[in-house]
């Protein structure tokens, strides 16, 4: 189980798999940062799988 704080808040997020936690991460981003989804470009998609990625490479396993 890993914990990763969200992309664009201080919320934390757990799961077994990298799916898991972007699953559980959906629903808290319709709710507190739907204008990120709004907004999100080619580009900025990009750049937030490339930070949640090496957020969830640098989580420790617990
Ligand atoms: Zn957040």
């Amino acid at each position: 189980m890993k914990t990763i704080t969200c992309v664009d808040c201080e919320e934390q997020f757990s799961g077994e798999t990298k799916d898991e936690v972007m699953k559980t991460m959906m629903p808290h981003y319709g709710a507190a940062h739907a204008d990120v989804m709004e907004r999100g470009t080619e580009e900025g998609k990009k750049q937030w799988f490339a930070t949640f990625n090496e957020r969830w490479e640098q989580a420790e396993e617990k």
